[in-house]
C-alpha cells in the first residue's frame, strides 16, 4: 500500500508538471492527454511500476484534471506537488464495482485479500475505494451507492411535539449555544495537549534529521497530533449529532473565519475549535434528515441584535459576555441571545 501511495505521488506531480509545461506554451492540457503521455514513458521513467496496479496512476491524474478544473472555475487554488511526508494516499479502484468486500476482507488490486477492521455497514454497489495512512495505521474509504438511496434522502418529517426550531451561536468557549437555552462545551484539546505538543516538538528538533531517533521523535509527535485531532472529532460528532435530534429546523450563522483569523490573540483559539467544520458537520446530518436549515448572511448582526425588542446596538464589546438592551431593558447571556436570533421562525 505504501508502494502505491508511492506511484499515486509520482503520477501526481508528473502530470502536474507536464500541465504546468502546457500553461507556459500557452495550451490547456487535458488530463487524458497527459495519461497518454505518462503511459508512454513510464515503463522507462518508472520500472517498478510494472509490479503495481496501474489504478493508483489513473486516478492520480484524473485528481490533477479535476483539481485544474477547478482552479480554473476559481473553486480552489493552483495544486501543489505531493510531497514524499504529506498526507499518502491512492484510489485502488477502476471504475464502480471493481472492487470487492466480503465481511471484513477487502481485495485490493495487486496486493489481494486483507483484513479490515470492521464490515462494511451498507450494501450496494462500491464505487470508489481510497486508502490512505494516518497515523501509522491505514484506512479504506468506500463509496457505496445504496440501493435504497432514493429512500434515504427527503424522507418526510414526522409531526414530533419534542422537536422544535433551534439557533445555534458556535463559539469558543462554548461550542454551541442552542436557542432552547442548552450548551455545549468545546473540549480545547489544543490547549489541553500543548505543553506535551512543545514537549514532542522539542524533543524531535533535538534529533539528527532522518536519524533512527529522529523517527521514534516523529512518531510520538505524531501521535499527540493524532489524539487531538480525534478528541476534537468526536465532540464535534457528538453535540451535532445531539443537536440535529431534537431540532425541527435549524439557524446558523455564516462565520467570517479568514477575517477572525487575522486577529492573533483569536487566531489560536479558533483553529483549535475548528468552528466551520462543525457548522458543516451540523448542515450535512440536517440535511440527511431531512431537516430545514437556514444559514443567516455572512453579515447579519446575530450578537449585536435585542432578541426581545429587534434594537441593533452599535457596539459590542468581545468581552461582554452579557447582553444588556438599552432599549427594552432586556437582559441575556450573549451567546443565547445570539442563537435566539438565529433560530429560525417556524412557519
Ligand atoms: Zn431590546
Amino acid at each position: 500500500m505504501s508502494q502505491h501511495t508511492g506511484y499515486a505521488r509520482v503520477a501526481f506531480n508528473f502530470a502536474l508538471s507536464s500541465f504546468k509545461v502546457g500553461l507556459d506554451k500557452d495550451e490547456w492540457r487535458d488530463y487524458r492527454e497527459i495519461k497518454r503521455e505518462f503511459n508512454a514513458v513510464k515503463r522507462e521513467k518508472f520500472p517498478w511500476c510494472s509490479e503495481l496496479s496501474q489504478n493508483a496512476s489513473k486516478n492520480a491524474i484524473h485528481n490533477l484534471g479535476d483539481a485544474v478544473t477547478r482552479w480554473k472555475k476559481g473553486q480552489n487554488n493552483f495544486p501543489v506537488y505531493k510531497r514524499r511526508d504529506g498526507k499518502c494516499s491512492y484510489q485502488a479502484d477502476n471504475g464502480q464495482g471493481t472492487v470487492d468486500v466480503y465481511k471484513k476482507r477487502i481485495n485490493l488490486p495487486k496486493i489481494g485479500w486483507i483484513r479490515m477492521r470492521e464490515e462494511l455497514q451498507w450494501t450496494g454497489e462500491i464505487t470508489k475505494v481510497v486508502v490512505s495512512k494516518h497515523n501509522g495505521k491505514w484506512y479504506a474509504s468506500i463509496t457505496v451507492r445504496r440501493l435504497d438511496s432514493n429512500n434515504y434522502k427527503h424522507q418526510p418529517l414526522l409531526f414530533d411535539d419534542s422537536k422544535q426550531p433551534i439557533g445555534i451561536d458556535v463559539g469558543i468557549n462554548t461550542l454551541a449555544t442552542c436557542s432552547d437555552g442548552t450548551t455545549h462545551e468545546n473540549p480545547r484539546p489544543l490547549k489541553r495537549y500543548e505543553r506535551k505538543l512543545q514537549r514532542a516538538n522539542r524533543a524531535l528538533s533535538r534529533k539528527v534529521y532522518q536519524s533512527k531517533n529522529w523517527y521514534k521523535a516523529k512518531k510520538v509527535l505524531s501521535n499527540v497530533h493524532y489524539r487531538i485531532a480525534c478528541i476534537r472529532e468526536d465532540a464535534h460528532h457528538q453535540v451535532s449529532t445531539t443537536i440535529v435530534r431534537k431540532a425541527s429546523a435549524i439557524g446558523i450563522e455564516t462565520l467570517n473565519i479568514s477575517g477572525l483569523l487575522k486577529n492573533r490573540t483569536l487566531a489560536k483559539a479558533l483553529s483549535d475549535s475548528a468552528l466551520s467544520r462543525f457548522l458543516r458537520m451540523l448542515k450535512y446530518k440536517a440535511e440527511r434528515r431531512g431537516i430545514p436549515i437556514t444559514q443567516a448572511d455572512q453579515f447579519f448582526a446575530s450578537s449585536k441584535t435585542c432578541s426581545n425588542c429587534g434594537h441593533k446596538k452599535k457596539y459590542l464589546m468581545l468581552s461582554d459576555r452579557v447582553y444588556n438592551c438599552l432599549k427594552c431593558g432586556f437582559t441575556c447571556d450573549r451567546d443565547l441571545n445570539a442563537a435566539i436570533n438565529l433560530c429560525p421562525t417556524p412557519t
